[in-house]
């Protein structure tokens, strides 16, 4: 029999299956309090429970649990990096990086991926399976608790595409913005995806009020339908449409990435298209160095030619940042960890 794992249902979840065991309701507040505020490990630790009570939950439930595999810590900014092994035995990858405003994690939201992105290490081996909210929640639990800090801000951005994980995805936000639990703020968080238009509409209707980044990569569906396998079912004129519903019900401006290589996608002609393709859109775009991953041939623009890209892009009245890198002696980008466990 597998078990349900209470750290994945959210409070009014844990109350049915509380109340669906004839127990009053107000345990299961005990019990979500227990999970989420005090970090118990074991139903054994919940001491204001019944000990009979406390005994049933052991036998019928489980409480989700990450152990740490691998730990890396730049000597360069204090990013530290995680490799985070699932109870089936699967891994995933996740980063904290030290912000000004605060602590910033990076987490996982699928064991692989499906995608396909050329560029991208997380995909190379394909897909496993999603993650449950219970273990994308307990990547910032366990990070917490190893470092020993609270963390203020959550992007969705490292192995898999949340979009493709929906339920769960929803499900973990749901979780980590509750008032009775971490209690971060939506507005703290980011999800990025390849453009899953269906999904992006899905997320619109929810109106949770977290910023959306679109990893749009090309401004011309030739390059993109070469750099990213989804844009064939979703070309980038679709893509747009929905972002830019997106930004009508949610009022948030959408922030695109676009990871500069070599050759492919950043001469000044593609710095005009873009521009003249997000002219209009509430929007804020993110030039990325393309991180080197070993499996593709892909090469990362010089840095002054980025500076160009951005210039011609501000120039043109659209807002544009270069990423600043951090943990670069650690992170290999992301999804190799996953990949040298497993190879
Ligand atoms: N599936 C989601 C989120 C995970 S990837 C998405 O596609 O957005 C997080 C970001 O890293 C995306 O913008 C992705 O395109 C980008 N990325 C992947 N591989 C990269 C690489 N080698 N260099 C730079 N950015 C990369």
């Amino acid at each position: 029999m597998i078990k349900t794992d209470l750290k994945s249902l959210t409070l009014e979840q844990l109350q049915e299956e509380i109340e669906g065991l004839g127990e009053p309701k107000f345990r299961a507040k005990q019990i979500f309090d227990w999970i989420h505020v005090k970090r118990a490990d074991s139903f054994e630790q919940m001491t204001n429970l019944p000990a009979s009570f406390r005994q049933k939950l052991s036998e019928n439930y489980t409480l989700t649990q990450l152990k740490t595999e691998r730990k890396l810590v730049s000597r360069l900014d204090g990013t530290v990096k995680y490799l985070y092994r699932l109870p089936d035995g699967e891994y995933v990858e996740t980063v904290l990086m030290k912000y000004q405003h605060g602590n910033s994690i990076c987490v996982s939201s699928q064991v692989g991926c499906k995608m396909g992105c050329a560029f991208c290490a997380s995909t190379k081996a394909g897909f496993v399976r999603n993650l449950s909210a219970g273990e994308i929640l307990d990547q910032v639990y366990q990070t917490e608790r190893d470092l020993n800090i609270k963390i203020s801000h959550v992007v969705m951005m490292g192995i898999g595409e949340p979009l493709d994980n929906f339920q769960n995805v929803v499900t973990f936000l749901r979780l980590i913005n509750s008032p009775f639990g971490a209690n971060i703020s939506l507005r703290n968080i980011s999800l990025s995806t390849c453009g899953l238009v269906d999904q992006i509409d899905e997320l619109s209707k929810l109106k949770l009020g977290i910023t959306l980044s679109v990893s749009l990569h090309a401004g011309d569906d030739r390059t993109r339908d070469k750099m990213m396998p989804v844009n064939r079912k979703y070309p980038i004129a679709e893509l747009l449409a929905a972002c830019k519903r997106y930004t009508d019900e949610t009022n948030r401006r959408i922030s695109f990435e676009y990871a500069l290589i070599k050759g492919e996608n950043d001469s000044m002609e593609d710095a005009h298209r873009l521009a003249h393709l997000l002219r209009g859109q509430l929007c804020h775009v993110n030039l990325i160095p393309v991180n080197e991953v070993k499996e593709t041939h892909f090469q990362k623009s010089g840095r002054e030619h980025i500076y160009r890209f951005q210039k011609e892009l501000i120039k043109q009245g659209i807002n544009a940042t270069i990423r600043r890198t951090l943990g670069a002696d650690i992170s290999a980008a992301c999804g190799q960890l996953r990949r040298e466990r497993n190879s």
